[in-house]
């Protein structure tokens, strides 16, 4: 369905159609920073090597508060997912069916993301994904993935 059908439909007006968009925190901010500029990052414990993800204020492993931003190689495998036919929020119609997704990524954290550029059919759990990044607006992007293409 096209998205000015949906709004005919429904009644709805542009703004019940944007997409929400992240709510960056001081902690997280350098993440999103390097998202647009299409590189995924991490925030890195020097004291213990712990990888949190999302960034948190501090190292949820040893709780200090020393740490370092690592390049992700952006190279993951698909844990998990769902393909989503129906019931999402409404700016999400015209993205169906939207795959909603667990990605292991390299360096050891778990993603919650979406897998873009694929046949919702053709997944499969442990399957090679590489990071796309999703430009929303001018301020945000978005790390995503996508199958590795063979
Ligand atoms: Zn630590």
């Amino acid at each position: 369905m096209k998205i000015e059908e949906i709004k005919e439909l429904l009644g709805l007006t542009d703004e019940d159609l944007k997409k929400p968009l992240p709510k960056p925190t001081k902690w997280s901010q350098p993440y999103w920073d390097a998202a647009k500029q299409h590189k995924l990052v991490f925030k890195k414990c020097t004291k213990c090597g712990h990888i949190d993800h999302p960034p948190y204020l501090y190292c949820t492993e040893c709780h200090d508060d020393e740490h370092e931003w690592i390049e992700s190689s952006g190279k993951g495998t698909l844990n998990a997912y769902a393909v989503n036919h129906f019931s999402v929020p409404f700016p999400f119609w015209p993205d169906l069916p939207y795959v909603t997704a667990m990605v292991d990524v390299e360096e050891g954290p778990r993603m919650i993301t979406n897998i873009l550029e694929c046949d919702p059919d053709k997944l499969e759990n442990g399957m090679e994904l590489e990071v796309v990044f999703q430009k929303r607006t001018e301020e945000f992007t978005l790390p995503q993935f996508r199958p590795v293409k063979k």
